[in-house]
Parts: structure tokens; sequence; C-alpha cells
């Protein structure tokens, strides 16, 4: 038998310290009968609580846990993106460490990498204990997010999935700041399915999202997969256009009928023709804007699922100027 394959758990907590033990151990449970190297790699996003002393003892207690402190909080997001860029393992499970993302399905999940997935995405039917609030907004954002972006994201997709290193270094191109990471791991393709679950209600405390992260995660979503919000002025301009030649054409009738206030005319005409002209202009800057984002974000021009050539030179990273 050859060395065991390594598995890489990424945990980010924000004030945690009343479940980051008993997660810990409830992985720990599932993994350790398992024939695989684990790491269990918590990112402490600036906690202001016990979290850190607590991943302190736990990483003292069990080798398997690991941990890496930012020095601020950062957002779920970000701390995320730092596990990834840490875990070294052949697959990387992320996961949320507050219970709701069950440890139990952690073998379904390796067992489809192991059938050859590369992406196995988690995907939450309902949330037990969740606020209608919390499930209505969460059904039609992602109806509206799918309407305005081009890329499918799976509505109840969560951040709970496993990558196989490939995509894993794919993702870590990924440099853009304002990240919604399962829409660029939705749009980055790769072979991918779909494991469901029930997410539990959290072990200890309150969610961390405030109503405030989460507006400003949905706004990143919309923004970072769709430039319809800029277009949408060129639309309503070409649509003032026509509005200001049906005016004209009124306006024209009525000035030959002679019925008019003088100079009534020529200010309706000028006011509905410049208005569109203004809206016609905001868009076409719209359009640049849109393509200035997506230059700034920078993002791979592609990403490679295999490298079949018969001498395959190591010269991507040279190509592309950056580290991956
Ligand atoms: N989290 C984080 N930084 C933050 C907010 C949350 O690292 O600024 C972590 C949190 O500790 C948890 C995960 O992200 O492990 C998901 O957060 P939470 O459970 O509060 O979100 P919800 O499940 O309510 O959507
Ligand atoms: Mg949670």
């Amino acid at each position: 038998m050859g060395e065991l394959k390594r598995i890489s758990i990424v945990v980010p907590v924000y004030n945690e310290a009343e479940n980051i033990a008993h997660f810990a151990r409830s992985v720990a449970a599932v993994m350790e009968p398992l024939p695989y190297a684990y790491e269990l790699l918590f990112v402490d996003d600036g906690s202001r609580d016990r979290t850190r002393e607590i991943l302190m003892e736990l990483g003292a207690a069990d080798e398997h846990v690991q941990s890496i402190f930012l020095a601020r909080n950062s957002g779920h997001q970000i701390a995320l993106t730092c596990g990834i860029d840490h875990a070294d393992g052949d697959a990387v499970i992320t996961m949320d460490g507050d219970m709701q993302h069950p440890p139990e399905l952690l073998p379904e999940l390796i067992g489809k990498w192991e059938e050859g997935f590369d992406i196995v995405q988690t995907v939450r039917l309902t949330t037990e204990g969740a606020s209608l609030f919390k499930r209505l907004t969460s059904k039609y954002y992602y109806r509206l997010l799918n309407l305005l972006a081009n890329v499918e994201i799976q509505e109840g997709g969560s951040d709970f999935r496993l990558m196989d290193r490939k995509a894993v270094l794919a993702l870590r191109r990924y440099r853009e700041h304002a990240r919604f990471i399962r829409g660029i791991v939705g749009a980055m393709g790769f072979r991918k399915t779909q494991v469901e679950f029930v997410a539990q209600e959290r072990f200890a405390g309150r969610s961390k999202f405030s109503l405030h992260k989460m507006i400003s995660f949905a706004l990143d979503g919309i923004l970072a997969y769709s430039v319809q919000p800029l277009r949408a002025a060129f639309y309503v301009g070409v649509l003032s256009a026509f509005f200001a030649v049906a005016l004209f054409l009124h306006v024209l009738f009525e000035t030959l009928r002679g019925e008019t206030v003088p100079g009534w005319s020529t200010i309706v005409v000028c006011c509905a023709f410049f208005g569109g002209m203004q809206m016609m202009m905001l868009g076409i800057c719209g359009e640049y804007i849109a393509r200035v984002l997506q230059e700034v974000k920078n993002r791979p021009l592609y990403l490679i699922a295999q490298d079949n050539r018969r001498n395959p030179t190591e010269n991507r990273i040279a190509a592309e100027g950056r580290e991956v």
C-alpha cells in the first residue's frame, strides 16, 4: 500500500468558542476510522472570544488540528480563501464550524471524489429552525441571481464542498477582492456532482452574519457575476429614444393644429430627446465600466483539467506570470 491520500478540512471560524471543541470531536470521530491522512485547518477570522485559546489547546492535544489566525475580522469568504490557499490535501473540504454542515456527510463527499469527481457540491435542502425571513430571502435571492447572472448558481448552494487538488489550484488563481466563492466554483467547470443535506440548527451561539454582512454578500454575488444592472441604463435610453420620437410626432401634430402654447413643443421634444441621449450615453459608459471590472478582476483566462501532452513543460506559471 502506498501513502495515504491527504484530506484537508478547512473551517473558517469567528467567535465560535462554544462550538469548535464539539465540532473538532465530531470531525475526528468521522475521519479517524477512514483510511486517509487528514488535517483539520481552522482559520480564525479575528475572533474576540476564547476561540484562539481553544484552538491552541486543540492543536496541542491533536496533531490533526491546525490553525491560522487572521489579524482582523475579514469576513467568511476571505477566511475561507485563506484556508484554501494554505491547505495541502489531495482533496480540500470547506465547511462551517457550527455543526450546520454535518460532519457525518464527509465520507459521502470523499466517496464521490474517489468515484472521480473533482468538485462535490452540497445542496442544502432546508435549514432546521431557519426563520421564514432567511428562507424567503435566500430563495428569491438565488432566483434573482440566476436571472441576472449568466452562470448557473445553485439555489441552496453553500460553501460546504469538496474540491480535488486541481480544482483548488484553479480556485487559487482567482484573486478578486469582492468574492462570491460559490459563483466562482460554479463557473469553473471540472467534473462536478452534488450531495444533498439538511442543515441542522447551530450547535451554539448565533449566526455571525449580521443583516449588513448578508446584504453586502448578496450584492457581491450579483455584482461579481452580472453586469446587467450597468446595461439597464442603455435599454432605458433606447426606450426613451422611442418615446421621444412618438412624443415628437404628437407635438408636431398638436403644433400643426395650432393648439399649443408657444415654446411648449421645443421644450418637450428637447427634454425627451436629451433625456434619452443621456441614458444611452450612461449605458455606453456602463459597458466600458463592465469591461474595466472584468479586466480588473483579472480572472484566469482558462483552467486546464488535464494536460495530456507527452512532454508537458512546466511553463504554466511562467506563462501567466504569477504563482498558483
Ligand atoms: N464566519 C467567519 N467570519 C465572519 C462570519 C462568519 O469566519 O465574519 C464563520 C462562522 O464562524 C461559521 C461560518 O463562517 O463557521 C458560517 O457563519 P454563520 O454560521 O454565522 O452563518 P450562517 O450559517 O448563519 O449563514
Ligand atoms: Mg451557520
